[in-house]
């Protein structure tokens, strides 16, 4: 099969024909429609992130078919049992498998599991022709997205979904860098009745008008105060200098949620932005019970995503593109038809 391998990090990634993985037990084999391009394959490319296996096939936004139910020899009784059938439409998020036996496994907190192995970075993902993955973490999609319109919501969307959900009941909710998740979880905050406060590079006009135009009650630069004090903020720019300056913008109780994998360092702040039991956190990976929440939620909103599609071999261009800044929504590799 053709796949997009990266050898090692700071190198493109290499169009190479490689074998057809083989599922094994509890694995699906799934032909690959489409695979969206997110902010951490640009961190693991560029060498942000500890330890990716190597070489590996990345990407954790994938929609495909189920193609073959992996079994032990002669049991028929798990494919019968399967939560896929031969031909079903799936999902495959960045929490491809945990223990289900840790401390934090047992406390639905899955997320966290010391064990967890990540699809497109401990193991090999989607800009490929097949992949496997294992069905308990592998998710039905909602039927009024196409395959390309929902692959950006199985992690933008998902960790997105998660940050939000931190926020508790906020009224007034910022949401620092108005990218491809920002702007998915706008639509939800605003279906909720939230009050939305939107910050972005300072001077970018036009992505402050374009949140203005989607409901938000005010826009700016991150350099400035919004118009009231913020009960909740989520940042989901890399951009350490900005949690101080979130901070800053909360009320009392306010918290602060970092939505990211990979962030620069965070400058030092005055303890009075934090006292007045302001707080700090951020958010890791995903729950399966994220997954379920969000795909029942989004088609209710309904969240609509902006893509721009690329053939797998243009894999580079995308990820080129996306870290100059230059995508108008989420890159979505175009695999199989
Ligand atoms: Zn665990
Ligand atoms: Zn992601």
């Amino acid at each position: 099969m053709r796949a997009m391998v990266l050898d090692k990090p700071a190198h493109p990634l290499q169009l190479r024909d490689v074998s057809k993985p083989r599922p094994g037990r509890g694995q699906l084999l799934v032909r690959v429609s489409a695979c969206a391009v997110c902010r951490t394959d640009l961190h693991v490319v560029d060498d942000q992130l500890p330890n990716p296996k190597l070489p590996l096939i990345l990407g954790h936004e994938i929609v495909g078919r189920v193609e073959e139910i992996g079994k032990q020899a002669n049991s028929k009784f798990e494919i019968r049992n399967s939560k896929f059938q031969i031909g079903d439409r799936v999902g495959i998020p960045w929490l491809g498998w945990t223990d289900d036996n840790c401390a934090y496994c047992r406390s639905g907190r899955e997320n966290l599991c010391d064990r967890a192995r990540f699809t497109g970075y401990t193991i090999d993902g989607g800009y490929a022709e097949y992949t496997v993955a294992d069905a308990r973490y592998c998710f039905h999609l909602p039927d009024r997205y196409t395959d390309v319109e929902v692959a950006p919501l199985l992690c933008a969307g998902l960790i997105g979904y998660r940050s939000y959900r931190k926020t508790g009941d906020a009224r007034r909710l910022g949401i620092y860098g108005f990218g491809n998740a920002a702007h998915l979880i706008a639509q939800i905050a605003l279906y909720e009745g939230r009050d939305l406060f939107v910050f972005t590079r300072p001077g970018d006009v036009a992505t402050q008008n374009d949140a203005k135009k989607l409901g938000a009650v005010w826009a700016g630069g991150s350099d400035e105060m919004p118009s009231e004090k913020l009960d909740a903020a989520i940042i989901f720019a890399s951009v350490g200098p900005l949690v101080p300056a979130a901070l800053h913008a909360l009320a009392k109780r306010g918290i602060v949620v970092c939505g990211g994998i990979h962030m620069s360092d965070i400058p030092s702040f005055p303890y009075a932005d934090l006292w007045e039991e302001r707080i700090i956190t951020s958010v890791a990976n995903l729950t399966r019970r994220d997954g379920e929440e969000f795909f029942a939620l989004a088609p209710r909103v309904p969240v609509q995503t902006k893509m721009e599609t690329f053939a797998l071999e243009e894999a580079n261009t995308a990820l080129n593109r996306f870290r100059a800044g230059e995508l108008k929504g989420t890159a979505v590799l175009t695999i199989t038809g």
